[in-house]
């Protein structure tokens, strides 16, 4: 019998199960000029003086392939400031196709067959089929239903196989962002068990609440890898820039595998990127903390909600006796976007609402919604 096209996948790609996202964009593929509340990115454009660097950059020729590490400037720039921030040196930096580029670099130049990954569920959904993808083993762990880092529960997914903790502050989906003591407690199960830790710091400068920057086991744990980026703080999601810094043991193996796969970031994006970090993009974050202030007092009228400290999303509870997908199908009906937590979690019983958006379109989307309950 000749191969049918099924049997040139493999097990890897058929291990990763993308149904639950497809549903939603199948069903919003329906609508038209819907309340849109499931994007991940920003809705201001990139600054224009960042488009500007960008394009004379490409206007003097800087076409073609960079150092697979990046540029020097743009890597010394960055590893000064993480290092400032993080009170020590925090180590090589090698520039990424985005923060998923640096995930996945991170877990291919760690994980063997076997080997475990912990999370905390609700998790960006990468982690999970990065790790299965890697034939290494994911563990997530239950932190309903505040969402925050719940030490005795990792503590008790601990095995001899586990390699990494990966943890993301603020959160993608719940907005969460850890506190100090919980990034100290992550750091001490961390030593005690000899783990690496990865840490998704893409939405770093979205931080509502805290007086001083964010909390990172970096400052504390020089086995960590930071994880960060442009497509967040400066809407760059399609230029695919992002950067991860740590010791150098792993940072070049890392570098090594992107030299077989990616390359290098895209060249004139890495001189934008440069220029912009030292733009103020103050007026955005505080913006989005206004509309978090206004999306949160709106759903909690209804809906069991906590109140998020960063990023631009927020995980309400669907009220009893529905599943999060049959609450997502309703509110699809009545032309509002949302993503079913199931697509983030073992568990089917939130939703993730993405408010990177209008006041005019989160005021009429959460009244919808709240018509719903
Ligand atoms: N980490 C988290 C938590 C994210 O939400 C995203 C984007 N949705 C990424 C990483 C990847 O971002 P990018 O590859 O665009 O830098």
């Amino acid at each position: 019998m000749p191969r049918s096209l099924a049997d040139f996948i493999s097990a890897r790609a058929n291990g990763v199960d993308a149904s639950g996202i497809r549903k939603v964009f199948d069903l919003a593929a329906k609508l038209k000029d819907p309340i849109n509340f499931s994007i991940g990115l920003p809705d201001f454009d990139v600054p224009e003086e960042a488009k500007k660097v960008a394009i004379d950059a490409i206007n003097a020729g800087h076409n073609r392939y960079t150092p697979t590490q990046g540029i020097e400037p743009l890597r010394q720039r960055l590893r000064k400031d993480l290092s400032t921030e993080m009170g020590r040196d925090v180590g090589e930096v090698l520039i990424t196709s985005g923060v998923s580029g640096a995930l996945l670099l991170a877990v291919l130049a760690t994980i063997d067959p076997g080997d475990e990954a912990i999370f905390i569920d609700p998790y960006f959904v990468m982690y999970k089929h990065l790790v299965t993808m890697a034939g290494g083993t994911s563990v997530a762990v239950d932190s309903y239903p505040d969402f925050r880092f719940h030490a005795d529960r990792v503590e008790k997914a601990i095995t001899p196989r586990t390699k990494l903790l990966m943890l993301n502050s603020p959160s993608n989906p719940t907005g969460i962002v850890m506190t100090q003591e919980e990034v100290d407690a992550a750091v001490a199960i961390a030593k005690k068990h000899d783990l690496l830790i990865v840490s998704d710091e893409i939405y770093e400068p979205f931080l509502y609440d805290a007086a001083r920057g964010l909390p990172s086991a970096a400052k504390a744990y020089d086995r960590t890898l930071i994880l960060r980026g442009f497509s967040k703080s400066h809407a760059m999601t399609g230029w695919r820039l992002g950067y991860v810094a740590g010791p150098a043991e792993i940072v070049n193996q890392m570098a090594k595998l992107q030299q077989y796969t990616f390359v290098c970031a895209p060249s004139p994006f890495q001189y934008a990127a440069l220029s912009a970090i030292d733009l103020p993009m103050t007026d955005h974050v505080n913006d989005y903390r206004r509309k978090r202030d206004m999306v949160f007092d709106l759903l909690s009228k209804k809906f069991r909600v906590n109140k998020p400290q960063g990023a631009f999303y927020i995980f309400p509870q669907v009220p009893d006796g529905q599943s999060a997908s049959q609450f997502v199908a309703k509110a699809i009906e009545h032309n509002v976007l949302i993503i079913p937590g199931n697509v983030f979690s073992e568990r089917d019983t939130h939703f993730r609402i993405s408010y990177a958006t209008t006041d005019e379109k989160i005021q009429a989307g959460c009244e919808i919604l709240n018509s719903l309950v």
